[in-house]
């Protein structure tokens, strides 16, 4: 049986899903946005600024016609373990940095879409500025500043009743076929979750790639009123749960 919520997801359906893509990559427009569309699916990218003018024609269509577009930030910081960089690094971040460049890269955001972002993404899913006994977590100016903050790789699906929007779970995209697709999906449905996928790009093969294949076919598993999914924008969903919550509490 499934676990009873308090919050139910609309016309009856049995769980939510949002498909999330990071970093406006071109193969995210060039072949991820026309399968989507294709199966009226509304997705949500969390944008890299300086990436944008590549394909601003493709990007700037994609928004007009429903996509969501997130904040992820201006510097993609995270943790200097990774060795991409040594500037601009969590460990060497101040709270107060952090939430300058979150507004800041709203206002990028909104000049370019005419649009501010609802929703943030967490650069490699991390959560915290500096080191140590300064270890802060983001997560309270990731609160004030949207309707909701997604992780990256975290190993559960979110509870409507409980979850933290500032901080909900994410779930890898990437390198999944149609039958793992399918899996997470019945998986949270047994527990009426909210699933938000987080993939790189959109091709054939390779690390860090969502299939096309699959993302094609889960789509339209998706779409089937049989399969009693709700596919939505993170920030959809995200206003849903703030929505349902402020309602019970009346
Ligand atoms: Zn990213």
């Amino acid at each position: 049986m499934p676990v009873d919520r308090q919050i139910k997801w609309p016309d009856g359906k049995r769980v939510a899903i949002s498909l999330s893509f990071d970093d406006a990559r071109a193969s995210q427009v060039d072949v991820g946005v026309p399968i989507l569309d294709r199966h009226s699916v509304k997705a949500t990218f969390y944008i890299k600024v300086e990436r944008i003018p590549d394909r601003q024609e493709l990007w700037h269509a994609a928004s007009a016609n429903g996509h969501e577009m997130g904040n992820h930030s201006v510097n993609h910081a995270c943790s200097g373990n990774f060795g991409w960089k040594r500037a601009q690094v969590l460990e060497t971040y101040t709270l107060e940095e952090m939430e300058e460049e979150l507004v800041e890269a709203s206002r990028l955001i909104e000049k370019e879409f005419g649009r501010s972002p609802a929703s943030f993404a967490y650069p490699c899913g991390q959560t915290f500025v500096g080191r140590g006994e300064g270890r802060q977590s983001y997560v309270p100016a990731v609160a004030r500043n949207f309707v909701v903050g997604r992780g990256f790789r975290d190993e559960h699906f979110n509870d409507p009743d409980f979850c933290d929007l500032a901080k909900i779970g994410g779930t890898e995209l990437d390198g999944l076929d149609l039958d793992a697709l399918i899996d997470v999906t019945e998986r949270a449905a047994s527990l009426g979750a909210w699933v938000a996928f987080a993939g790189h790009d959109v091709g054939e093969e390779g690390r860090q790639v969502v299939f096309v294949d699959a993302l094609d076919r889960y789509c339209v598993y998706c779409q089937d009123p049989a399969n009693g999914v709700w596919i939505d924008t993170v920030e959809t969903v995200g206003r849903y749960v703030r929505e349902q919550r402020e309602a019970l509490e009346g």
